[in-house]
């Protein structure tokens, strides 16, 4: 069977990946938009504690945290160990002391379901700011030691080059749908013709637009994040944990002594892909707020991001309504870097006629998004 799979950010990567380790012939194409999501997205993977409610989401978000152990063994089977993935602990910082009761409560009635989440413990503020220096003085918190980071850069680049050595042919174009009667027959990249048993449209924000041509309404539109970084030389922040004071705002280190502070939540921004003033100074006071200890860091970069976000806030996974051999997997709006890996490998089972292990139904997009029927 020869899949062609539309988009090569976290999500497609994956799915072109687990497509191949199956033995099936991939074709992977990407037009490495600005602003994709996976090269923009901070890289949080601690969901245990997350506000998010419905369960349907939820059990994307702790699958894809527990699959992380997972996909991490497949890919150093293929010589792939440069990750930016570590295990440095989620530090839950709410500005209230009943949001932190609450949120320990929350945390420990998941976390027995999920034994990844590790140990959960409550920490003084002086035990807290031992983990993370830059913290306020004066913040509790509840530590939560199986909360992780990931860098979506190096995690997607080792996805497709992991998917290289496995003979996914992958290629840099704009791709359209080819449709054929009432099923979709591969895609056209320019003047080439690439023919499929089946596609994949992974595209991120920018797959309203390939669907639309082949009459479906996928309810998805970019959000644009806005998201800080900051340097400081000789600084080791490799172990730091990341930082969740359960609003829009984050903090979170990599190796490279680097913190980064995230992020705007534009809603309705379309592809505008411009740093603003006030979402610059929105994300910077929000960091310094919960972290004044970074003040004087470096600002070294600010990325955009549009993140692919569905009108009901749900991860849209599975077979196309009323077209043969057309899959959709996008929606993964803020959680991304979390669920994806563990998308991509539901995609896979899915395209192939599989049963996922995890149900796909509830992610299916409904019968009324396909126009004119
Ligand atoms: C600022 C920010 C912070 C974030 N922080 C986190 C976080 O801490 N934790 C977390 O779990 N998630 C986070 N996310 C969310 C996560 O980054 C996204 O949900 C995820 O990366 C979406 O991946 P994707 O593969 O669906 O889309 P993308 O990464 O956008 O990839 C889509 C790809 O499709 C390509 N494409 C589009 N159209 C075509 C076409 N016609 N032909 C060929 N190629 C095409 C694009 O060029 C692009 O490369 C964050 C996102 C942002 C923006």
């Amino acid at each position: 069977m020869h899949v062609v799979v539309v988009g090569a950010g976290i999500l497609g990567a994956s799915a072109a990946y687990h497509l191949a380790r199956e033995g099936c012939q991939v074709t992977l194409v990407d037009r490495a938009d600005e602003g994709r999501a996976t090269a923009a997205g901070a890289g949080i993977v601690c969901p245990w504690g997350s506000l998010v409610e419905d369960a349907a989401s939820y059990a994307l978000l702790a699958g894809g945290a527990r699959y992380y152990h997972e996909l991490v063994a497949l890919l150093a089977e293929d010589g792939e160990d440069d990750l930016g993935y570590a295990r440095v602990g989620g530090l839950y910082v709410p500005a209230e002391a009943d949001d932190l009761d609450a949120l320990e409560r929350r945390a420990r009635a998941r976390a027995r379901a999920a034994p990844e989440a590790g140990s959960i413990e409550r920490l003084a503020p002086q035990q807290a700011r031992a983990l993370f220096p830059p913290l306020r003085r004066d913040q509790p918190a509840v530590f939560i030691s199986g909360g992780a980071r990931v860098d979506g850069r190096r995690l997607a680049a080792a996805l497709q080059r992991a998917a290289v050595k496995r003979k996914v042919r992958f290629l840099t174009g704009s791709a359209e749908l080819i449709a054929q009667g009432r099923r979709v027959a591969g895609v056209r990249i320019g003047a080439d013709r690439i023919e499929a048993d089946r596609v994949v449209v992974a595209a991120g924000a920018w797959a309203p637009g390939l669907l639309e041509a082949v009459g479906i309404g996928l309810g998805v539109a970019p959000q644009r994040g806005q998201i800080v970084h900051l340097r400081h030389s000789d600084t080791d922040t490799a172990r730091w944990p990341v930082l969740l004071p359960l609003s829009s705002y984050y903090l979170l280190a990599f190796e490279d002594s680097r913190v980064v502070i995230g992020a705007t939540r534009e809603t309705n921004s379309g592809f505008d892909y411009r740093l603003t003033a006030a979402g610059v100074a929105e994300v910077l006071n929000a960091g310094l707020a919960v972290a004044p200890g970074l003040a004087a860091w470096t600002l070294s970069e600010i990325r955009i991001g549009f993140r692919p976000l569905a009108e009901d806030n749900r991860p849209k996974l599975g077979p196309a309504p009323g077209i043969d051999d057309l899959f959709i997997a996008n929606g993964l709006g803020p959680s991304g870097l979390t669920m994806g890996p563990y998308a991509g490998a539901l995609m896979a089972d899915a395209v192939l006629g599989k049963s996922p292990k995890l149900a796909l139904a509830p992610y299916a997009l409904a019968h009324s998004a396909r126009k004119g029927d």
